[in-house]
């Protein structure tokens, strides 16, 4: 009788916990994995983007409390080419580390997050192409005597965790001492107390801090050529949204449009 009611209870557990799963997975209207994605987000009626939210100049919140900056602006324009609405966008946090994690969950229906295209990810996403090309950099305190990464041997510098940086460094001086960070502003603010002597990240990241501070700068040297890209989830139900985001992409770059948002934005 006991094991009965055990057994009973055990099976009404499990069923509940599926139902509440189904329920949380596809609460705010993210993507069910497997379906066509395009499709999703035009009946839906609005596209779920992870985007940053403190990387100046790419994806910030500014003094209104909105999202603002390069990424976001693309988000607004693929979402005029696909719901003819630059309204028509959810933006959900994410960070280095969790980008892949929302993604791969279905929390969102893409990233635009400052994200580098490596052969790695290629495994782990479909990449659209190309919007933005920096390169990875060093940036130390002013007066600082490291003049290019070799004299960071047996010291400290700062990453972001899950940064393409992170793997780079590892990989150019594994001698260096790599502290890792979840955000800038507290891998500046290491930077500025001394507890590390650079940090190293993407040179159009870096630039904002050196533009509003005079006690640090950025040393010529760039480390990486790194492209940014739109990620999807990787299968079938991102073609043909790939398909149409790429289009939207030649058709900003043809009509000027980048241009014109990096110079809004104060990039190269
Ligand atoms: N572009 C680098 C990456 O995708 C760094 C991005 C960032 O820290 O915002 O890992």
């Amino acid at each position: 009788m006991k094991t009965k009611l055990l057994i009973i209870l055990g099976i009404l557990l499990i069923v509940g916990w599926t139902v509440f799963w189904l329920y949380d997975y596809n609460k705010d209207g993210a993507t069910k994995k497997g379906g066509d994605l395009y499709q999703t987000i035009v009946k839906r009626g609005y596209m779920i983007v992870g985007v940053k939210t403190d990387v100046k100049p790419f994806g910030f919140i500014n003094e209104k409390g909105e999202n603002a900056g390069f990424d976001i602006d693309i988000a607004r324009n693929i979402a005029k080419d696909i719901l003819h609405d630059e309204s028509k966008v959810k933006f959900v946090p994410t960070t280095d580390s969790d980008r892949f994690y929302q993604l791969n969950l279905g929390k969102v229906d893409m990233v635009i997050a400052t994200m580098t295209v490596t052969p790695t990810r290629q495994h782990f996403a479909d990449f659209s192409n190309a919007y933005y090309i920096t390169g990875q950099a060093l940036l130390v305190r002013n007066g600082s005597n490291i003049r290019s990464l070799g004299d960071l041997s047996n010291k400290n510098v700062g990453v972001i965790f899950g940064s393409t940086a992170e793997e780079t460094i590892k990989f150019l001086l594994p001698t260096a001492h790599v502290m890792g960070y979840k955000t800038y502003k507290e891998a500046y603010n290491a930077l500025k107390a001394g507890h590390i002597l650079g940090i190293t990240s993407d040179e159009a990241i870096l630039r904002n801090f050196s533009l509003n501070d005079s006690g640090v700068k950025i040393l010529p040297k760039r480390y990486s050529r790194d492209s940014y890209a739109i990620a999807f989830r990787r299968g079938e139900e991102s073609n043909y949204i790939l398909e149409i985001v790429n289009n939207a992409i030649s058709d900003m770059d043809n009509k000027g449009i980048f241009n014109q948002l990096k110079r809004k934005w104060g990039l190269n």
